[in-house]
């Protein structure tokens, strides 16, 4: 194709943003379909007896081994996002780590089409790095097209996202349907074609993303490909980041003692990490890009604290739904699965509005940067939590409690994520070093993944300290986190260079 067809292909636009936006949102939308679809079905498929059941047999495990099953591979499918992050930076550029990422998850989503139990744990390591390889590196493709100081990047990103949201509905709503019809291995099946239509939009769509996702375009100033093991020979000349990482080292030798070998490869792997990010920190010669990536570190606080709440909803929530919400509507019961759909439902109605909120906002003068979008995000998260707080003394005064908390609750929640996920996806494309784009964006799933843990291990206190004490905890602890990102906003933004303020 000549240089000038690649132009035009690459500038031309739909609805006001670059083509290449839809070939990744429908790659996107039938990966998530895919991820989704399988996790929809993966403890109940672990849980269900040897002998099966109209569905077939299933792996007969207790829901305590499911469950610990299900928390890890939740988590690593997003830690994995660093090793993700990191081969776009230094080895394929993201467009070619994306291509592979999708062309593993079709691997191993056929994989698990298979009954054996070979197959089972192939299949799921084959999707954890299949998911660790496109997805970061997907979402820093959407930043790369729009140039800095385009305004429509967070609107691009808010597209984006009701891509992910639009397959994770349409997996919750046909996979329980696929598998009662033909067995858990027709869901899996399912599964993988949606993730072949993903493969092949973005094989099709390539001739709209030239520009974008290339190693080429950073190597001007990328540093040689073993930079990182240069980083790490650093660490050992730098006597302050050799010492907190001798006590990080500590710390996580402890946890394996005490907490098992899970816990404590997961520590000693946020050591490696931690280290790592001293050492790029200490690497980038500009103040700017070190105060930039500092506030990036910070704001991935948020980030972890946000999802530690919010993901609730798949475990406590869910488990609240199922046995003391009264789900009776016009004389018939409401399935508790269909509570999972709330959230993304909500996603596709809301997410236009709430990024046209915010831009119109910034057009008129008023406060709208990222890290204030995401503190607010967090507050009204947070006060989801209060409706809960609300189901939960219903229920202990007369043993049951109204849905409609529930439905408030998850709208609440939406509205918060829609504040501060794809906002966040949108402002690591904007802060980060060049070089470290794809790495910057790995971390944040892996924070994003922890944060999954988080929730499971807060979910699991509830059977101690009781519901109510659980929902209020985290409705005030999320009020206090957001209302302190933002009386702190100002030096935050300081540290950002005005990487905001001229956006048009
Ligand atoms: N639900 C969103 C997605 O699947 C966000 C998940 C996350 O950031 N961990 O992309």
């Amino acid at each position: 194709m000549s240089k000038n067809t690649n132009e035009k292909h690459f500038e031309s636009t739909l609805f006001g943003h670059p083509i290449g936006l839809y070939i990744l949102f429908f790659t996107e939308m039938w990966e998530r379909f895919s991820y989704y679809g399988m996790r929809a079905l993966l403890v109940l498929y672990m849980t269900t007896e040897t002998i099966g059941d109209a569905r077939g047999p299933g792996l007969g495990w207790t829901s305590q081994e499911a469950l610990a099953l299900y928390g890890w591979y939740t988590m690593l499918v997003y830690v994995m996002s660093i090793p993700g992050g990191m081969i776009a930076d230094k080895l394929l550029g993201q467009k070619k780590t994306v291509l592979f990422g999708a062309v593993i998850l079709c691997i191993g989503h056929g994989v698990l089409v298979l009954t054996d139990t070979w197959a089972f744990y192939t299949g799921l390591g084959l999707v954890i790095l299949g998911v660790g390889l496109l997805k970061p590196n997907i979402s820093t493709m959407v930043g790369g097209l729009y140039p800095q100081g385009d305004i429509r990047r967070d609107k691009g990103f808010s597209i984006f996202y009701i891509g992910i949201n639009t397959g994770s509905l349409l997996a919750t709503m046909v996979i329980g349907f696929v598998v009662a019809q033909w067995g858990w291995h027709a869901g899996f099946g399912l599964a993988g074609i949606a993730m072949v239509l993903g493969l092949i939009v973005y094989v099709w769509g390539q001739k709209y993303l030239t520009h974008v996702g290339n190693l080429e375009i950073h190597k001007s100033n990328t540093v040689d490909q073993s930079s990182y093991g240069l980083l790490f020979k650093n660490l050992l000349k730098s006597k302050n980041q050799m010492f907190i990482t001798v006590i990080l080292s500590v710390v996580s030798a402890f946890g394996w003692y005490s907490l098992g070998w899970g816990f404590g490869l997961l520590f000693f792997f946020l050591t490696i990490i931690a280290a790592l990010m001293m050492m790029i920190y200490k690497e980038l010669n500009s103040q700017l890009d070190k105060d930039r990536f500092l506030v990036l570190l910070l704001s991935f606080i948020m980030v972890i604290i946000f999802w530690g709440a919010y993901e609730q909803a798949g475990g406590l929530m869910n488990l609240y739904a199922d046995t003391k919400t009264d789900r009776m509507l016009l004389g018939m019961q409401i399935p508790t699965v269909m509570f999972q759909s709330l959230n993304a439902g909500f996603i596709i109605l809301f997410a236009a509005a709430v990024a046209s909120y915010w831009a119109k906002r910034k057009l008129k003068g008023g406060e709208a940067s990222s890290i204030f979008k995401m503190a607010v995000g967090i507050v009204i998260m947070g006060f989801g939590f209060l409706f809960m707080v609300f189901a939960a003394m219903q229920f202990e005064k007369s043993g049951s409690s109204s849905m409609l908390w529930l439905v408030m609750a998850y709208l609440f929640h939406t509205i918060g994520e829609l504040c501060i996920s794809p906002v966040a996806l949108s402002f690591i494309t904007k802060l980060s070093p060049v070089k470290y784009a794809s790495l910057m964006m790995g971390v944040y799933f892996a924070a994003t993944g922890l944060g999954n843990k988080v929730a499971g291990i807060i979910g699991e206190s509830a059977s101690s300290l009781g519901e109510f004490s659980v929902f209020l905890g985290i409705f005030l602890f999320t009020i206090v986190i957001g209302v302190l990102f933002v009386l702190i906003l100002k030096p935050l933004k300081r540290l950002t260079h005005g990487a905001e303020d001229n956006e048009k």
